[in-house]
């Protein structure tokens, strides 16, 4: 279909569709904090997945809402058709990203631009990890670290994880860090349908409002696992889709060990200083999902103050970076109902016909285990390494 035809039809399905609800219809209860299934069944019958749907059925052309879901494997893997992988670019398959605004949904986010710019990023938070009642390692102490030098970050947040330490969301926001969406069960979006895709979206973004007042506009997918469909779904619920820079690498693998041992900790330290030097802006991937991956974060901040005026990159939030705007609207007020008392609990509660939702979980303060997650991380970074995440793909091919 010629693009000028795509815009027309995307256009005149815009007009009609129902507007998407925003701010968002708070849930009748929050998904559980199980980062092994997807969200259940039941609660993609919240009108705050129902309608944010209808809208994306509405708005989002056919030949990206029909593209099927990806076969999930373990928690970064997913098999995905070999045949289509190029066509849809899928972000595994030669790490393949959309540099232009299409009809369908908006080019990906990979870099600052400029020179000398390090967008600053850490996913899969937040975490609370109390030792003898001081915080070690966790969300709470790299924010310290990231204030005592004045700066700020974007933290791409899992939902299951701000459910069990809402308060962090807030404090984070209310330093001035950006919070993005990273899903709530972290698993690979092209592993899931449609309707389950707008839920870890809307979800995570109602939590995020009931925590801060605000919408962002950027999400990142776990794992990097996106295709066109869920870069235009994204699109159609607002959002940027967020990824790093991998030319030069700026992963800094820090989820992918197996060994948390301080002799991995120093070397991925020791990579990451190589990158203290002037050069293109850049975006990188960092993790407070665990002790290892936020004390690794913080030592990279000891070595960033450590390098002093030698340091020659200006350290900063992705939304800064880019210079736009972080959230929608002027994103930086939280509303009055829900700047008062964010909790795990939604502020309001509207009309739902899930049938059984589980009951939101009173803050427990225990972050999630993250090792199946970072078992998971090394799994994937190994098939893309060598090629093979796409290479095996027939039963996906079948359901086509
Ligand atoms: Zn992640």
């Amino acid at each position: 279909m010629l693009p000028q035809v795509a815009s027309l039809i995307l256009l005149a399905a815009t007009a009609i569709a129902a507007d998407l609800p925003l701010p968002p219809p708070m849930p009748a209860a929050w998904p559980p904090t199980d980062e092994a299934s997807p969200i259940p069944e039941n609660f993609l019958k919240d009108p705050l997945v129902t309608t944010a749907l209808a809208y994306v059925q509405a708005t989002v052309p056919p030949q990206y809402l029909n593209i099927p879901p990806s076969q999930y494997k373990s928690p970064c893997v997913a098999t995905y058709p070999a045949d289509t992988a190029a066509t849809n670019c899928y972000w595994p398959n030669n790490l393949c990203v959309r540099t232009n605004d299409t009809a369908g949904f908006k080019a990906d986010v990979v870099s600052c631009p400029g020179d000398n710019v390090w967008g600053l990023t850490y996913d899969d938070g937040p975490t609370v990890n109390v030792v003898n009642g001081q915080n070690q390692n966790d969300t709470p102490s790299l924010r310290a670290a990231l204030d005592a030098m004045k700066l700020k970050a974007t933290f791409f947040i899992v939902g299951a994880n701000g459910l069990q330490n809402p308060e962090e969301i807030k404090k984070s926001f209310a330093e001035g860090h950006q919070i993005g969406v990273h899903t709530w069960t972290h698993y690979p979006a092209t592993s899931l349908t449609n309707a389950q895709f707008v839920a870890e979206i809307k979800y995570t973004e109602a939590m995020i409002y009931n925590a801060t007042g605000s919408l962002p506009i950027f999400w990142r997918p776990p794992c990097g696992d996106v295709d066109d469909r869920i870069r235009a779904i994204a699109t159609a619920l607002g959002y940027s889709t967020t990824l790093w820079t991998t030319t030069p690498v700026r992963d800094s693998t820090d989820a992918d060990q197996t060994d948390a041992s301080p002799a991995t900790s120093q070397k991925i330290v020791d990579t990451v200083k190589t990158w203290f030097t002037a050069q293109k802006s850049f975006i990188s991937l960092e993790h407070d999902i665990s002790p290892f991956t936020s004390g690794i974060a913080i030592n990279v901040l000891n070595e960033v103050k450590a390098a002093g005026a030698n340091f020659p990159l200006k350290m900063m939030p992705v939304g800064t970076c880019l210079n736009q705007p972080f959230y929608r609207g002027n994103g930086t007020t939280p509303t009055s109902s829900t700047s008062t008392a964010p909790s795990a609990t939604p502020t309001s509660v509207s009309t739902s016909t899930a049938s059984s939702p589980a009951s939101p979980s009173p803050t427990s303060g225990s972050p999630i285990a993250a090792s199946a997650k970072s078992a998971g991380e090394q799994v994937m970074v190994n098939k893309v390494a060598a090629g093979l995440l796409v290479g095996v793909a027939a039963l996906f091919a079948l359901a086509v």
